[in-house]
């Protein structure tokens, strides 16, 4: 394939924008080369500056469950933004996908609306902390939930991708608060209790990691943090910014029937465009100023554009829940066709998958937690990530990612995808 206009692109991009991007995980780094400039996308693809085509399985990092571009999103978007783009000021709308989310997820009785998956998990996170006055919380190594100082601290995804899990410009003050564990280890959990007693707010994770390609909670590991959590007054908060509205109508707390004190969304909930949203049971809640002392504000937050979109996407979620099944069979439909070549050309990898997210990893080691994850081969990524690139498939360009499958994806897409994948393991 041909990439000449993106690369011309990039290199004016490059001279006003900190490498080029506006979010690091767009840069090819990892993998090296110069990254893809998208012109448009509809359905289940993308399609670059120079006319190249893609099966997308970013799908601008989740959102997308129902295809780029998709018709009752866009023409709520259109028709909202006819009666003005944002007024600082209560809307209706508001109030009808809060009901929505309500009435989706399991365990929350209200819930607000901010820009991002990183401002509605440092809202959380704030939230806790007000509602407990204790102030340390635990995070796993190789999840991320977004760029505030407090998860810095061995982040996965764009943070270890890049080399900075660790950012340089968080504080040793904040740093000291952030508790870190393993993945799926509960042992490892409770000694940071018992070490910290009485200090800690909550536990946020990723409750299926997908920051770190995909890791699913192992048995009991989800169950065992609530009783410890229980046990010892700590919040346990479900960072649901992949999972919501994606692994079940009610994400991981429906699916896996584990009840967190708080969740935070992302992605899904703005249908594609900028939203984020923490919620919780009503007695947290109501912590929030303006009617409790923990502040949190936002000028754009619960826009009218963002709200319309997310509402389309929620309502078609709602009222069409077959789609949850759609995707997942899709999902099971690429796992077994991609191992089964895999295996013909022994290639060592682990794939890993829950509902509609799902991984490679370049190795025979179960991956479990971030140092699996970080053990798998990553020269061999590079080469499957630009092999798949160049037969029309485009993954993620880092091995620190999960893979989201749309139902916009037709089974013709998902066999082309299975014979791309035999196609590069014969070059691997
Ligand atoms: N939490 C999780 C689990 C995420 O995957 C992400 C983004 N990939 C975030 C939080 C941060 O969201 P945003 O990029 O919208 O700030």
């Amino acid at each position: 394939m041909n990439y000449k206009r993106s690369s011309e692109l990039f290199t004016a991009a490059k001279k006003v924008i900190p490498g080029g991007v506006n979010s690091p995980v767009r840069a090819f780094n990892a993998v090296g080369g110069d990254p893809i400039f998208i012109e448009k996308a509809e359905g289940a693809y993308l399609y670059d500056a120079d006319g190249n085509k893609f099966i997308d399985y970013i799908n601008s990092w989740g959102p997308m469950i129902l295809g780029h571009a998709h018709k009752p999103v866009v023409d709520a978007v259109v028709e909202k933004a006819k009666k003005g783009t944002s007024f600082g000021t209560p809307t209706e709308i508001e109030t009808k996908i809060a009901e929505l989310a309500v009435k989706m997820v399991p365990n929350i009785d209200k819930i607000r609306f901010v820009n991002s998956g990183t401002e509605a998990c440092m809202s959380a996170v704030r939230l806790a902390r007000g509602f407990t006055g204790k102030e340390k919380i635990i995070k796993f190594a190789g999840c991320y939930h977004g760029h505030s100082d407090s998860f810095l601290i061995q982040a996965g995804s764009g943070a270890v991708t890049f080399g900075s899990p660790n950012s340089p410009g968080v504080t040793k003050g904040t740093a000291k608060d952030t508790l870190l564990a393993d993945y799926n280890n509960l042992e490892n959990v409770a000694a940071l209790i018992e070490a910290n007693k009485g200090e800690i707010a909550c536990i946020i994770l990723e409750p299926v990691a997908g920051n770190m390609g995909c890791i699913p909670p192992a048995e009991g590991f989800l169950g065992g943090l609530r009783s410890l959590c229980d046990q010892n007054d700590i919040l346990l908060v479900f960072d649901e910014v992949m999972t919501g509205f994606r692994l079940a109508p009610g994400g991981v707390q429906e699916r896996m029937g584990i009840a967190a004190d708080i969740v935070t969304f992302g992605k899904v909930i703005g249908g594609g465009l900028p939203v984020g949203a923490f919620a919780a049971r009503k007695e947290i809640m109501n912590y929030l100023a303006p009617i409790g002392p923990v502040y949190q504000a936002g000028t754009l937050s619960g826009n009218p554009l963002a709200m319309a979109a997310g509402l389309a996407m929620l309502t078609e979620l709602d009222e069409q829940r077959e789609i949850f099944k759609s995707i997942e069979e899709k999902t099971a439909y690429l796992h077994q066709g991609m191992e089964k070549v895999l295996v013909a050309n022994n290639i060592p990898h682990t794939i890993n998958r829950l509902g509609s997210m799902i991984s490679v990893h370049f190795s025979e080691e179960p991956v479990t937690d971030f140092t699996s994850a970080a053990n798998a081969n990553n020269d061999t990524f590079k080469k499957f990530f630009h092999g798949m690139l160049d037969n029309g498939i485009y993954i993620a360009p880092s091995a620190f990612e999960t893979w989201f499958i749309t139902e916009a994806l037709t089974y013709h897409d998902l066999d082309n995808t299975i014979k791309a994948v035999e196609a590069v393991a014969k070059t691997l």
